[in-house]
């Protein structure tokens, strides 16, 4: 699903009808009623006919239901597993310095056959504000903000230091995220 998105009309004078107060109240008053009514039938039918996923509302059942995450969203920050099971990190460092908080530490090395890989790559969950200035400084596609949101959360931040085991994630997992990142490269993004 696309991202979406209304435009704030700030720093606009209100029409004289807006003054009035009122008439807003009544407007917004009527939006919720529109919106309620079918809402609440629905539900009810829904609920007699034990068919849960008609119902016509705007909220989900969480968790036993997920929502649909909007490509442009930004979750944890996974690095790109390959296709032949490597990281595609050739451990630049690019992400390294752009990120904000710090929370990025990688320890280059070289293969054999003289590539660059990173021996080890952490990333601090517990400072990363989701900026995506990782993703964005990363020429190789390594790094991208995924659309994982229900890992993020611990009760100790120790827990909260991915190593790079902990955050490779199959390329085949990652495509719509990537599909976008090239959309917006490519000026082709409407987000
Ligand atoms: S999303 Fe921002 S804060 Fe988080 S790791 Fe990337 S650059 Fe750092
Ligand atoms: S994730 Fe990308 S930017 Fe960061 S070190 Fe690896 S290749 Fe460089």
């Amino acid at each position: 699903m696309a991202g979406g998105y209304y435009k704030i009309k700030r720093g606009e004078s209100l029409t004289f009808w807006e003054r009035l107060y009122l008439p807003e109240i009544f407007r917004g008053l009527s939006v919720t009623t529109r919106h309620f009514i079918p809402n609440w039938i629905s539900t009810i039918i829904a609920y007699i006919t034990r068919t849960p996923e008609k119902r016509k509302i705007m909220t989900i059942y969480y968790p036993e239901e997920l929502p649909e995450i909007p490509d442009s969203y930004r979750g944890k920050p996974v690095l790109v597993r390959a296709g032949n099971g490597a990281t595609k990190c050739v451990a630049c460092g690019l992400c390294e310095v752009a990120c904000p908080p710090k929370c990025i530490s990688i320890v280059g090395g070289n293969r054999s056959d003289g590539t660059r890989y990173p021996e080890t790559y952490t990333l601090d969950g517990s400072r990363c504000i989701f900026c995506g200035l990782c993703e964005e400084a990363c020429p190789v596609e390594a790094i991208v903000m995924s659309h994982r949101y229900q890992d993020l959360c611990e009760h100790d931040r120790s827990k909260m230091i991915y190593s790079k085991e902990d955050l490779l994630v199959p390329e085949k997992d990652l495509q719509s995220r990537l599909d976008f990142i090239r959309r917006r490269a490519y000026g082709k993004c409407n987000y």
